[in-house]
């Protein structure tokens, strides 16, 4: 997802590909936000950061969970090879910082929900945009810790993978359960692997709020 064109939440496969078909540049992006480091949530850094290298050379910082900058590092470097990333890396303005419990980067602040997915886990964030208040969950099982995620969040990105029981993931009933307790916050559900329901967003889909 990209916020205002100056943020990201994730950065899964198409991320380079949808930016441009949606007429955002790339290289006005300034935060990347990462939840955890599974593929569909990393896989199109690789891409992204030769945008960066070679069209456009603005800093930009990349926040995750405890490990970023040694989990990203060995990810690019297999993308591209030690001997192009080593030579690319020098050349690249890119920031890591460890999320932390709070912090605040490039005019965002924000405070971290851990949340349960696999060993790793998955970092929550609540991001205060221009004095508004987002909640984005990546993907977690359900767990009490989301509801400290969205109090009092005007809008909330939660993952709702699919129907009945989902491998670490949230099953819909969990997800419309979550909106139903917190009717004063906006719902955005995400990572849909099949099917719809209310309050799905689409791929390619532009937002007001
Ligand atoms: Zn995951
Ligand atoms: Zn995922």
């Amino acid at each position: 997802m990209c916020v205002d064109g100056r943020l990201l939440l994730d950065a899964g496969a198409p991320l380079l590909t949808h930016l441009h078909r949606l007429g955002i540049d790339p290289g006005g992006i300034e935060t990347i936000f990462l939840t955890h480091f599974h593929a569909d949530h990393t896989l199109g850094l690789a891409p992204f950061v030769l945008h960066r290298l070679f069209r456009d050379k603005r800093p930009f910082t990349i926040v995750g969970p405890t490990g970023v900058e040694e989990r990203m590092e060995a990810f690019f470097r297999f993308a591209w090879h030690d001997d192009f990333w080593l030579e690319f890396r020098a050349r690249l303005p890119l920031t890591y910082v460890e999320a932390g419990e709070r912090g605040e980067l490039n005019g965002i602040r924000y405070e971290t929900v851990a949340l349960k997915h696999g060993a790793g886990g998955c970092t929550g964030y609540r991001l205060w945009i221009d004095g508004r208040l987002l909640a984005y969950s990546g993907d977690t099982e359900p767990t009490p810790e989301l509801e400290q995620l969205v109090e009092g969040a005007e809008i909330a990105i939660i993952e709702a993978t699919g129907p009945g029981d989902q491998f670490s993931h949230m099953p819909w009933d969990a997800a419309l359960a979550l909106r139903d307790r917190h009717p004063e916050t906006r719902y955005f559900f995400n990572h849909i692997y099949e099917g719809t329901l209310e309050n799905a967003t689409e791929d390619l889909t532009v937002v007001e709020v």
